[in-house]
């Protein structure tokens, strides 16, 4: 009998669990529920949607090289779905529907309605753990918690995976185009546009070109890693200017490749995940980190939330300052990284790991303004913007989270700049108002410089801004 399979953040034809288990039962039709205006709600902006979009169109000109045609429910929101598939199941006759977990609570709520309706029309549900290694609840400490903390999450991952977890899944075979109830061919339908307007602003998205959607596209930037920067990884992943680490992470969060397959590309070129090349090692801490993440989600409800895993930062005093909060988003905070940084985000889309640890940190610390604002902020820009990741490292600059940095140990911008952009290239590259700066003085422009420029200078003096943040959380941990 007919096979329903639900495509959801594992956008990808290859080693999908749900989509390869429903092909070996029967004729598979694909189904998306894009629910734009969800995802606005969850603030996402259109650099992502646009990349959803392109994606569907990719995954579904994959598909129709299986016979697999992808139908697009029209529901702008999650509580639609559950009637929306049930119509489906009946409109085609399929019995059976399969999906790939997600865990961010939204998700999960709408899936539990699914289940809940479909019951009701007698369709089988079958759910898979594709997105990561363990499902949630599967790795916990020895008084039954989930784990708070990274390094024992990971140590427990390196000794409980074995190759069963790891092994991919097979491409469906080609089929014969499937037919409904009555006899009549089932044909893909069209993939929505990009709304026109998003919170009232037109949405504009990047340039395709800057992030090909697709899995193909996945693959070749997962080849071109491992073949030039993954035994390097180790160096050169903190070094914005030399583009050392995969920059998957957008295709990562749709699907558009999955985990497995870059752990499965690891073993094969390094035989192991945890010992051998320290490059290629490195690399599966970080996916690591992705899970870890999502197991947060499930494991600590509040956060989905956007509340602090720390409860008792809850109380933290935080800054209104509008004028520094537009100074950060806007880059021109006069601290030249962290201006470089925030131009990388609005200009690509995306930021480099070591810079969205400086830029969240300054504005957490240094302006003390809510982590949330912040959060919000990276979400309608980046493509890769992905609660469980995002909450989390905004969590963990502002000290309120799992792991989180102390609240003592203040990265002081200018210091970050010169350590981890040595020659100012990055800044030169973001900032061109620094550009014909020698190198040493792109990181402090004199106040001569700033003149001649037209390059801000700093909207709080390090120094300061660093004791007023010390003094705010020492007042919370005495208010306990
Ligand atoms: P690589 O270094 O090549 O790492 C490989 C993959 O591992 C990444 O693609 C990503 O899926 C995962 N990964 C790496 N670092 C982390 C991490 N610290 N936490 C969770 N997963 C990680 N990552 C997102 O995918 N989406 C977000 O919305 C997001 N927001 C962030 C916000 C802040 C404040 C911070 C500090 C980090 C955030 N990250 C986020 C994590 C990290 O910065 C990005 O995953 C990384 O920069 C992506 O680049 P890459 O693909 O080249 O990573």
């Amino acid at each position: 009998t007919l096979q329903l399979v639900w495509l959801r953040s594992d956008l990808r034809v290859h080693d999908n669990t749900a989509l390869s288990q429903a092909a070996a039962r029967g004729p598979v039709v694909a189904v998306v529920a894009p629910c734009l205006a969800q995802w606005v709600e969850h603030g996402h902006g259109a650099n992502k949607l646009d990349f959803l979009r392109r994606g569907l169109h990719v995954l579904q000109q994959a598909l129709a090289g299986y016979h697999i045609p992808l139908k697009v429910l029209d529901c702008d929101t999650f509580a639609e779905v559950p009637e929306a598939l049930a119509a489906l199941c009946d409109q085609l006759g399929a019995q059976a529907l399969h999906f790939n977990d997600e865990y961010a609570v939204n998700e999960r709520e709408r899936d539990r309605r699914v289940r809940e309706r479909l019951t009701e029309s007698d369709v089988r549900l079958h759910r898979y753990t594709d997105m990561l290694a363990f499902t949630p609840g599967e790795l916990l400490t020895g008084k039954g918690d989930y784990y708070g903390v990274f390094t024992p999450f990971s140590k427990r991952w390196h000794k409980e995976v074995d190759s069963r977890r790891l092994a991919l899944n097979e491409a469906p075979q080609v089929q014969a185009t499937p037919r409904d109830a009555q006899g009549r061919e089932i044909h893909g339908d069209a993939i929505p546009p990009l709304p026109e307007t998003l919170k009232g602003e037109p949405a504009t998205a990047l340039d395709a070109e800057l992030w090909p959607a697709g899995e193909e596209a996945a693959q070749e930037r997962l080849e071109r890693f491992l073949t030039f920067r993954a035994r390097r990884y180790h160096e050169q992943r903190d070094i914005p200017a030399t583009r050392g680490t995969s920059e998957l992470s957008p295709y990562l969060a749709l699907g558009m490749i999955s985990a497995r397959q870059c752990y499965a590309a690891v073993l094969a070129e390094n035989g192991s995940l945890a010992d051998g090349d320290v490059g290629l090692t490195s690399w599966v801490n970080e996916l690591i980190w992705r899970e870890f993440y999502q197991h947060i989600l499930v494991g600590f409800p509040r956060v989905n939330r956007h509340r602090p895993f720390q409860r008792h930062t809850e109380a933290l005093q935080w800054r209104d300052d509008d004028a520094g909060f537009v100074a950060w988003c806007e880059g021109r905070t006069g601290y030249p990284i962290v201006d470089a940084a925030m131009r990388q985000l609005v200009q690509t889309g995306w930021m480099h790991n070591r810079l969205r640890m400086v830029t969240a940190m300054f504005l957490t610390k240094h302006l003390l303004i809510d982590w949330r604002r912040g959060e919000a902020f990276f979400m309608t820009h980046l493509v890769d913007g992905e609660l469980g990741a995002n909450n989390g490292g905004w969590q963990w600059a502002a000290s309120t989270g799992t792991d989180a940095a102390p609240y003592f140990r203040i990265f002081n911008p200018t210091t970050q700049g010169q350590r981890f952009d040595k020659d100012g290239e990055f800044i030169a590259s973001m900032v061109p108002e620094l550009a014909e700066l020698p190198a040493k003085r792109r990181h402090q422009p004199s106040a001569d410089d700033c003149q001649q420029t037209g390059y801000p200078r700093p909207i709080v003096d390090h120094k300061a801004a660093r004791q007023r943040a010390l003094d705010t959380f020492k007042a919370l941990s005495k208010s306990e």
